[in-house]
């Protein structure tokens, strides 16, 4: 009997080292890695770069203590900010705590107002996190089912509708921020129209409410701009980064723009182990390694590769309702459940993600090649012609 608790229905494979793309699992056995941990590992597995800076600073200075002043943590801040373009950033250890310190954040925001109730407006299909304010926050019962009371203060609209958006704050005065991944990740690869952050931005504007970004999945330039909403000229007032921000290292950051950054005060919020610096290196090297090897530009280009290849390959086929992709965070969307393709991929050494029941869900290490995405795109395709037309 495992001595685990009961959290995750695991695929009975464990890996004992990686390199690149890819994996070797305890029997010597290769995988391509599709998944990347699910968008975390952005310099691939085991980079020589991530690894050195790693050690020297494992002999050097793990962790002290936010009681005391952290350079690392001074100098990931500004350069987090100098790339998004925000004021200041608060570290945490995960994604859902940089949103748990999102929602602390609209929350002050809105009883500096005297909004006593204040109430955050949310996405259907969006995930933010498994603690109660990030649960309640993201769309899905499966997510929220069992752990009843949720938390009051939020409301909940369609993705991609910003007329309900605006419909929501004619009808309720307690809204004070509007929380939304650019790109939904667990709720399908859900991209929306090129208008919608800049509508969003728009009402935002002129309810004085924040505009707040869950980047956990979509930033650390995985879809070819640092992060997912620069690819629109808008400028949110609190953005959060987690997944891809450390490679494989835990951390988590809150940032925030003007009013909102002067929120917290000493006592507000913290964290022990937040931006420790181990933690600050591996960011500040995973940063520093996507600018140097020109990774967002890898990203664009074999993003459009393996999205131009799948739509040759699968577009039109029966079964398949769409292929679409925004760098390398890559949905093929089919008509039924495919969860069982994971397994079929992993008997054949190649990791892919299902999310959502039935989008087959890509999201590769940036550093991936042309030709590595080419075995990748015929494992793939082989894999859902061989699901959709089963042979007789
Ligand atoms: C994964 C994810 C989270 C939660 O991150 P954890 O580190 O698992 O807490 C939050 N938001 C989005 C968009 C995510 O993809």
């Amino acid at each position: 009997m495992s001595h685990l608790m009961n959290t995750y229905s695991r695929l009975p494979v464990a890996f004992t080292r990686g390199e690149g793309v890819w994996l070797w699992d305890t029997s010597g056995k290769r995988y391509l890695d599709g998944v990347a941990g699910v968008a975390v590992n952005t310099l691939g597995h085991a980079h020589p770069k991530l690894t050195q800076a790693l050690c020297a600073q494992a002999q050097t200075l793990i962790h002290t203590s936010n009681l005391y002043e952290i350079p690392l943590q001074e100098k990931l801040a500004a350069k987090l900010c100098n790339l998004a373009n925000m004021d200041r950033v608060f570290f945490c250890n995960s994604g859902c705590e940089a949103n748990e310190a999102a929602i602390k954040l609209a929350r002050l925001y809105g009883h500096q107002k005297s909004i006593e109730v204040p109430t955050i407006v949310v996405m259907e299909k969006s995930f933010h996190g498994r603690t109660m304010a990030t649960l309640t926050a993201t769309g899905s019962r499966k997510v929220q089912a069992g752990f009843e009371p949720l938390l009051a203060g939020f409301v909940r609209v369609p993705f991609n509708d910003l007329e309900a958006v605006r419909q929501v704050g004619q009808h309720n005065q307690n809204i004070v921020a509007v929380l939304v991944e650019p790109v939904q990740g667990e709720g399908g690869v859900n991209i929306p129209d090129a208008a919608y952050l800049a509508g969003l931005r728009q009402i935002c504007d002129t309810n004085d409410w924040l505009l707040m970004l869950d980047e956990v999945q979509s930033g650390i330039g995985r879809t070819g701009t640092w992060f997912a909403h620069q690819h629109t000229a808008i400028k949110p007032d609190v953005m959060t980064l987690a997944k891809g921000l450390g490679s494989g290292v835990p951390i988590g950051a809150c940032l925030a723009a003007g009013p909102a950054a002067e929120l917290f005060k000493p006592g507000n919020h913290g964290s022990t182990f937040g931006g420790n610096p181990l933690a600050c290196t591996a960011a500040l090297t995973t940063l520093e390694t996507i600018e140097q090897d020109g990774l967002r530009e890898n990203a664009v280009r074999i993003g459009e590769l393996i999205v131009a290849s799948l739509k040759q390959a699968l577009g039109g086929m029966s079964g398949v309702v769409q292929i679409r992709g925004n760098g390398l965070m890559i949905g093929i969307e089919l008509d039924r459940s495919c969860g069982e393709l994971v397994k079929r991929a992993l008997a054949q050494g190649l990791l892919i993600n299902v999310t959502s029941d039935k989008v087959i869900r890509l999201v590769p290490p940036l550093i991936m090649n042309a030709q590595e995405a080419q075995q990748l795109v015929a494992g793939v395709v082989s894999l859902v012609q061989e699901f959709l037309v089963p042979a007789a």
